[in-house]
């Protein structure tokens, strides 16, 4: 078997397996194929790969030599028929890429994306989802502390003293989690609110204090995600978040519906409400945004408060976001390749048909 990792095309930083992820996978007798330079934004230089055992080629030989492709974005349009009777394996939003699915389909590619997982406990070593959405929490509360201009820490000063930051953590998912975590170790006070009641014990182990508000839907058969809520739900939820927005120097946004549109949680007279200077980081900016004024990957500056809708936080980090959706990756071949090291594609397995969602007929 043949396993090809290929370059990302900018801004991408990451790669999608790292030389030291090699070794784990060769005892199935994998010959590994790597694009020149694939691991440069990285900081991992071909020689690193070379070393634990992979061949460095052109990128049209990646692909046509290699059965199993890596990436984490689609291969460009006009390479698709080059992946006939290929599987590729990637973080590839589906979702919102129906029209890409459907040209895959017909150049005959076996499409695997990450991302279309099961929420499960078996599945969680594949997550790619929570990998990379843990590096965004943290992300997004450095950027925030650094562009704030005030400490995030109580501070008794000879100079005087200083209040802690107030931090508004929009959904507790894993993202909100690790910005709550990253924002207590920081010194700030914390607030959060999410949907799904079953998070409030985590919010509250954290050190935040999680605001609830009565009626949310039953979101107990949705596989984990949270569901939309109803209008009255939210305008109840919309009166008790402006109290906490009007307070708040920093409010991280995660609130996202699976496969749909953000739901919008501040309104413009909330964001006029805060102090001028304050931060908004909005991790839900590529599925809408959760304010109506986020632009996906720019940053608005409106009445003085900053909103930011940086949806590629991620890259921020490539080494370790690389290292861990490389482990992601390669948990998931151990899946679906035998001891012999053929791909075998069972889709009784609930996980596999969660991923693989372009398959020949
Ligand atoms: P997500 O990115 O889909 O959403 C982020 C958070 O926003 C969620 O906690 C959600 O409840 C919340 N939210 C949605 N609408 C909201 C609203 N109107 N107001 C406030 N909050 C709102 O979430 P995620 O981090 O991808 O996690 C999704 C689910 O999967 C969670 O239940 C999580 O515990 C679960 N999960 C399971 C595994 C696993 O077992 N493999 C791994 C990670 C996460």
């Amino acid at each position: 078997m043949t396993i090809g990792v290929l370059k990302e095309s900018f801004p991408e930083t990451r790669v999608s397996l790292l030389p030291e992820q090699l070794a784990s996978l060769k005892k199935l007798s994998i010959d590994f194929l790597v694009e020149n330079n694939a691991g440069e934004k990285a900081y991992v230089d071909d020689a690193h790969y070379e070393a634990a055992g992979a061949v460095i080629s052109p990128r049209l030989q990646v692909i046509s030599r290699s059965k199993i492709i890596l990436c984490l974005h689609l291969p460009e349009e006009n390479e698709f028929h080059l992946l006939k009777s290929k599987t590729i394996i990637g973080y590839f939003q589906p979702l919102y890429q129906q029209g890409m699915m459907e040209k895959l389909k017909q150049a005959g590619v076996t499409v695997c994306s990450l991302d279309m997982l099961p929420r499960s406990t078996r599945a969680q070593t594949m997550d790619i989802l929570s990998s990379q959405a843990n590096i965004a929490g943290y992300k997004a509360v450095l950027q925030a502390a650094n562009l704030l201009p005030h400490y995030f820490p109580m501070l008794m000063t000879a100079a005087g003293s200083i209040p802690p930051a107030r931090v508004l953590i929009l959904g507790a998912g894993v993202a909100g989690l690790q910005a709550i975590a990253t924002a207590r170790r920081l010194g700030g006070i914390v607030e959060v609110f999410d949907t799904r009641p079953t998070v409030k014990e985590e919010v509250m182990s954290l050190g935040a204090k999680f605001i609830e508000v009565e009626g949310a839907a039953d979101a107990s058969s949705a596989g984990g995600y949270a569901v939309e809520q109803n209008e009255q739900f939210l305008e109840r939820q919309k009166a008790k978040i402006a109290a906490s927005v009007a307070k708040a120097d920093v409010v991280i946004t995660t609130a996202q519906i699976f496969g749909k549109k953000a739901p919008i949680l501040i309104s413009e007279a909330m964001i006029e409400s805060m102090k001028k200077g304050s931060v908004i980081v909005d991790l839900a900016a590529a599925t809408g945004g959760n304010t109506p004024l986020t632009q996906n990957n720019e940053t608005v500056i409106y009445n003085g408060v900053r909103i930011i809708g940086d949806s590629h936080l991620a890259t921020s980090m490539p080494y370790d976001a690389s290292k861990m959706y490389g482990k992601n990756i390669s948990n998931f071949l151990l899946l679906i390749m035998n001891k012999e090291g053929e791909l075998q594609l069972d889709f009784n397995d609930e996980l596999i048909k969660g991923a693989c969602i372009v398959a020949p007929d």
